[in-house]
């Protein structure tokens, strides 16, 4: 008879073999990044950590969507309003009080999205942890005010980009979510895309790589270069709550936005 683990020992076993698929270690290689420029410039490593002394546990697994990713739903130019807010609205006051799929009954708030309506940056997460649960608002918890040590180091501030995530409610115990689940919110964070039209996308994290990019590939495979998303320039690295976990990918991860610093042709701020 197997024997039963204590939920504490099975949580820590579960988090350590996210961890190795945080890292692309399900096949047992990193693929290495060339020719890039780590710890440019403009970048002081330290800065991107936080001192928010909450605990966070993200889910980054690469599990591949059991069915076909639907095809995005677009709107047409005609109808969209000249307003991107107001298009943005929309989109919102469409998704209602959803429950379209299973994670609505754990749901505090939902979190649509947060950010410039005409960002040429976006960002797309997982889904939200329990700060977001609370506020409503991606990427302000402990991981979030990462990101946005992040997005200084590019030079820009939160207000200049827009923050989404793959699905806008909470997963219970911030377990990565199901195929169906993303497979059901993911068309509205593209009808989101559709508007604000971004030059690049960052998927932060395995969960947002494989469903903007419709394939399941380990973290590291897709690292370092840029894929496209219809169109869009997409650029793939880390979550930041897997930066916090383990720090030492952070030059890693600033390289990453230097691939998408030099798409949109922005320089790292320089030093004080
Ligand atoms: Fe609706 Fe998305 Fe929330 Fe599911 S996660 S209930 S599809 S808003």
């Amino acid at each position: 008879m197997p024997r039963q683990l204590d939920p504490a020992t099975r949580e820590a076993l579960l988090a350590r073999v996210r961890f190795y698929r945080d890292l692309g270690l399900t096949e047992f290689y990193r693929r290495p990044v060339d020719n890039l420029n780590l710890g440019g410039p403009g970048l002081d490593l330290e800065t991107w950590e936080s001192n928010e002394p909450q605990p966070h546990t993200p889910e980054e697994s690469p599990i591949a969507p059991r069915k076909p990713f639907p095809a995005a739903p677009q709107i047409a130019a005609e109808t969209l309003p000249a307003n991107r807010a107001s298009a943005l609205q929309i989109i919102r006051d469409e998704i209602g009080d959803c429950t379209r799929c299973a994670l609505h009954a754990g749901r505090n708030k939902l979190v649509y999205g947060d950010g410039n309506p005409a960002a040429r940056l976006m960002f797309v997460g997982e889904g939200p942890g329990a700060d977001e649960d609370a506020q409503g608002i991606p990427f302000v918890g402990r991981a979030g005010q990462l990101l946005n040590n992040m997005i200084a180091a590019m030079g820009l501030q939160r207000q200049d980009v827009y923050i989404a995530n793959i699905v806008k409610c909470r997963p219970p115990g911030n377990r990565t979510p199901e195929p169906d689940e993303a497979n059901t919110c993911s068309p509205f964070l593209f009808r989101q895309i559709d508007v604000v039209r971004p030059e690049a996308l960052v998927a932060l994290g395995a969960t947002a790589a494989t469903y903007l990019l419709g394939q399941r590939q380990p973290l590291a495979g897709l690292r370092g270069r840029v894929h496209s998303f219809r169109g869009t320039k997409l650029i793939v690295t880390y979550h930041p709550a897997f930066l916090l976990r383990d720090p030492r990918q952070k030059k890693e991860a600033w390289a990453d936005l230097q691939i998408a610093m030099r798409e949109l042709g922005l320089k790292p701020p320089a030093k004080a």
